[in-house]
């Protein structure tokens, strides 16, 4: 166990319990870390990419603990954050360990760190360009026995303690008499990040959350009410507020989730709008999802310029290091997880949808294995790690973070957005399958390429000059 992670887990078993000992270590930690992270040579991190690593981390830290001294987060909440998020996150128990040493020997890698689950494509709302095209009537929903077989999979064999759940509307599973909550009943090591719309989540919900200690529900928003109602629908703001409150009152940690899109990118770049989540409303973490065009009449239209994204990046960094609130942006905060962490990579992520298809990422909508499938013939999860699409996602990915001894531009990451043309030669080598009518529709349509393969270039006229002159290192 590094230095690093040992800092961390104490860190947290103190700071929980005394607010004036959390004034004091949080200084103290600070500093080690400062040494720990940025004055140490990092092979292929330039000083400014540490720096950003720090105030990413510190964000992260300061984040939860302004939360405690407002009594935004219970005590209690808090503790079991330290024994599944913290502990299970940075160290290894010896069943993990095994699992983890396991995988390694059998398939020559370490596995990935957590995976992506839509267990139900249904959703109470209608929101304008869902990436998941969700509707309240479909039937779309992967049976309690399935996932219940999957996450035991994941939890046994790869070792994993993290686990992101999304949707549709994750309140909305019913499957086998269970509900989603009972995921976090079941593996009560682990922990769970839950998307969802908010507006379920009621008085005895957030109570039910707050006993289980080991969910965070990351409840989306659009910017202000004007915003979000447009795309949610009416009256979604304020059923957001209400159950924002239902979680203070519980003392449950929450967070948000925006999508930027052409219509709410100059929100986004206001003070305002982070202090109102953050300040006002008692959010600890934010997600910016920029939209992807795909789903639900997916439009390149939507989709933020080039400019724009530069622009949100900066004011990533900004609130990072000067607001010190922790916001991660997909496609922007690529320095903090070191590049894509699609297709499975080491330490990163795969998706797996309401009918079992499993996807490199939540916005790669193509595959070729399914749960169900794979199940029935006797085969593993673990095999759809190992298809053509997912090695050469991977491959690419080495190779694009480790450009002859520099790091590769981490502001532009993206396998499908940033490097569409790589992604679509590999998608049609690997003879993917679209996962719906809109990926298939999409997959076809010449304009849709030819626009995402001029916003790659437009992003890398503008940023490459900018990382060589501040990131590369010299
Ligand atoms: S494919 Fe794009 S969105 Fe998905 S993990 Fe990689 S960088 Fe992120």
């Amino acid at each position: 166990m590094n230095l690093e992670k040992k800092m961390i887990s104490n860190f947290g078993k103190v700071v929980v319990g005394n607010k004036l000992m959390r004034k004091v270590l949080s200084k103290k930690f600070e500093k080690t870390l400062y040494k720990n992270m940025v004055e140490k040579d990092i092979p292929l991190f330039s000083r400014n990419a540490q720096i950003d690593k720090f105030n990413g981390l510190r964000a992260m830290y300061l984040s939860v603990l302004k939360n405690l001294d407002r009594g935004i987060i219970s005590k209690k909440y808090a503790k079991r954050l330290v024994e599944t998020l913290v502990e299970q996150g940075f160290f290894q128990d010896d069943h993990k360990k095994e699992a983890i040493l396991t995988f390694k020997e059998k398939y020559d890698m370490t596995p990935p760190g957590f995976v992506t689950i839509s267990p139900t494509k249904k959703c109470n709302l209608n929101c304008i360009g869902c990436y998941a095209s969700s509707t309240s009537t479909t039937a779309e929903t992967l049976d309690w026995s399935i996932l219940d077989k999957t996450m035991t999979e994941l939890h046994d064999e790869m070792g994993m303690r993290f686990f992101v759940i999304s949707g549709g509307e994750p309140l909305m599973y019913k499957s086998e008499g269970k509900s989603i909550l009972d995921l976090p009943r079941k593996w009560k090591d682990s922990f769970f990040l839950i998307y969802t719309n908010g507006t379920l989540i009621t008085p005895d919900i957030a109570k039910e959350i707050a006993e289980l200690g080991n969910i965070t529900p990351s409840i989306s928003v659009e910017g202000f009410e004007n915003e979000t109602d447009y795309r949610r629908g009416k009256g979604v703001y304020k059923g957001i507020l209400r159950a924002m409150k239902n979680l203070r009152e519980e003392g449950v940690l929450f967070g948000v989730s925006v999508t930027a899109t052409k219509k709410n990118i100059d929100v986004l770049l206001t003070d305002k709008f982070y202090d109102h989540y953050f300040e006002k409303l008692g959010a600890t973490y934010m997600w910016i999802f920029q939209y992807m065009p795909i789903g639900r009449k997916f439009t390149t239209e939507l989709m933020i310029s080039p400019e724009q994204r530069f622009k949100l990046f900066k004011k990533w960094k900004y609130i990072l290091s000067e607001k010190q609130w922790f916001v991660a942006d997909f496609w922007n905060s690529a320095i903090l997880s070191k590049g894509c962490m699609s297709c499975g990579k080491s330490g990163g992520y795969f998706y797996i949808d309401w009918n079992g298809n499993i996807m490199p990422c939540v916005f790669i909508p193509y595959y070729k294995h399914n749960v169900k499938q794979l199940f029935s013939e006797g085969k593993k999860i673990s095999d759809a790690l190992f298809s053509d699409f997912f090695v050469k996602g991977r491959e690419w990915q080495k190779k694009y973070f480790n450009q002859n001894g520099k790091l590769g531009n981490m502001l532009r990451p993206c396998f499908i957005r940033d490097h569409h043309q790589t992604f679509m030669d590999i998608a049609i080598a690997s003879k993917v399958l679209p996962q719906d009518k809109s990926a298939e529709e999409a997959m076809k349509d010449e304009g849709y390429h030819k626009t995402l393969i001029e916003f790659d270039e437009e992003l890398k006229r503008i940023t490459d000059p900018y990382w060589k002159k501040e990131y590369e290192k010299k």
